[in-house]
């Protein structure tokens, strides 16, 4: 597949039709494992000379075509699939870092990231330092010797401020630190490779998917980082695995192109920890991802007018959303999503937290869940529920005051959304 457009390439990337039946849907291959042609094929297998189905933990045909229709449209060498986003992170982390080493991440995160990097990866002995990314030279001062990742999501909420990831980038390339994006909430509208990042994953739930249906996160690796060049910032990429008989990471797989990074992924953590995608939740995926150039089109447009709409409330008293910043915040939202701000909103009420629940017991269109990117408009009221066992200054650092609103807005047709935000807001005047 030759284009570059994504249209065209969330259709035909990575896959044309079944080499056995010729179906031109990607089968769901709902099997375990796969016969190998003879004895020196399997040996061939394993010993990582060709790559090829062994066991469905490891890789699948139907998990394969989506790996490879997210590889290309995100403009990176290969992908891997796993179970959930939150499995995606831990790998991003676990790849490269072991117990002594450490991770600079922005303060900026979802709160089950947050949760993975405070308390289980600490656990595990690896330090994550979070600083923040408002000053990206905080990134460069939090780095030394030990120091293998730099982390971030590229459109966080509730600040919903982009994330300035050319800028981290080049400071972790001069000292060898690759930088992972987290872009669920702007597939296609932020591309983090194109800005230097060397991995970006994904929790497939939300845009990507759009429907709502499955939980599922995907790595993918940019080919575009040079981990020989770093013997001693990036051990287990430049010394002998002994899970793998030996292999040296930055060496093993040359032939195959420069997929180090995520071939260490997949044949030691995916097999290890055993966090792998189903094939059914692989092609719900596939389903979705056929028409997320459109979707976020759409969603980015919706999402836009619901800003203008309640800009022009008085019982709104400030708007979140990336067309709404100011100063420094502005600029990057202009640098990093020139082609859509994504389909998230965040306002707060003047009146408060009783308001905030109020608005949300009235709406009758928008669902109320934690959750974010479903083609339906979604909501929650952060300050009684996922952040409420925060104290109040920790709900205001993460960004969260008492009447704050989070909505994900869909693409149900957008007189209906303000209609409904209208008459809600109205009921929770009181
Ligand atoms: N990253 C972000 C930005 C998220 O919003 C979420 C979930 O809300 C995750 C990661 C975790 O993904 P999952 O719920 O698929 O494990």
């Amino acid at each position: 597949m030759t284009s570059k457009h994504p249209e065209t390439l969330a259709l035909h990337a990575g896959w044309r039709r079944d080499s056995a039946t010729h179906s031109v849907a990607v089968p769901i291959y709902q099997t375990t494992s796969f016969q190998f042609d003879n004895a020196e094929q399997a040996a061939n297998l394993f010993a990582l000379k060709e790559l090829g189905n062994i066991y469905s933990r490891i890789m699948n045909p139907t998990c394969d075509a989506l790996e490879q229709r997210i590889a290309a449209m995100e403009g990176g060498v290969a992908a891997l699939a796993v179970a959930s986003g939150q499995a995606a992170s831990a790998f991003c982390v676990q790849n490269l870092a072991r117990a002594g080493d450490n991770v600079v991440s922005s303060t900026d995160l979802y709160g089950g990231t947050w949760n993975l990097f405070a308390n289980t990866l600490k656990d595990q002995g690896i330090e994550v330092r979070f600083v923040d990314p408002s000053d990206p030279e905080a990134f460069a001062r939090a780095t030394d010797d030990r120091t293998r990742v730099y982390y971030a999501e590229t459109l966080p909420n509730p600040k919903l401020i982009p994330f300035p990831v050319a800028e981290v980038a080049a400071i972790g390339r001069s000292f060898g630190v690759p930088l992972v994006m987290d872009n669920t909430a702007a597939p296609l509208l932020v591309r983090p490779f194109d800005h230097g990042a060397a991995v970006v994953m994904y929790s497939t739930t939300k845009w990507i998917g759009g429907h709502g249906t499955s939980i599922g996160g995907i790595v993918i690796d940019g080919g575009n980082f040079d981990w020989e060049a770093h013997p001693a910032r990036q051990p287990a990429m430049n010394t002998p695995d002994p899970s793998y008989h030996g292999a040296v990471w930055s060496q093993a797989v040359k032939g195959l192109g420069p997929i180090a990074y995520i071939i260490k992924m997949r044949v030691t953590l995916l097999r290890d920890l055993g966090a792998a995608m189903s094939p059914f939740n692989a092609f719900l995926f596939l389903q979705g991802l056929e028409t997320l150039p459109l979707r976020m089109r759409e969603h980015s447009r919706n999402a836009r007018a619901v800003a203008d709409f309640l800009a022009e409330r008085k019982d709104v008293s400030r708007v979140i959303h990336p067309a709404y910043h100011t100063g420094g915040d502005a600029e990057r939202s202009a640098k990093y999503l020139p082609a859509g701000q994504g389909g998230l909103v965040g306002f707060e009420l003047g009146g408060g937290l009783a308001a905030g629940q109020r608005f949300i017991d009235a709406l009758k269109l928008f669902y109320h869940v934690a959750n974010i990117g479903d083609a339906r408009s979604l909501a929650i009221h952060p300050a009684s529920t996922t952040h409420s066992q925060l104290s109040e200054s920790e709900q205001a650092a993460a960004g969260v005051t008492p009447g704050y609103v989070r909505l994900s807005i869909g693409l149900e047709h957008i007189d209906d959304i303000l209609g409904d935000l209208a008459q809600a807001l109205d009921a929770a005047k009181g």
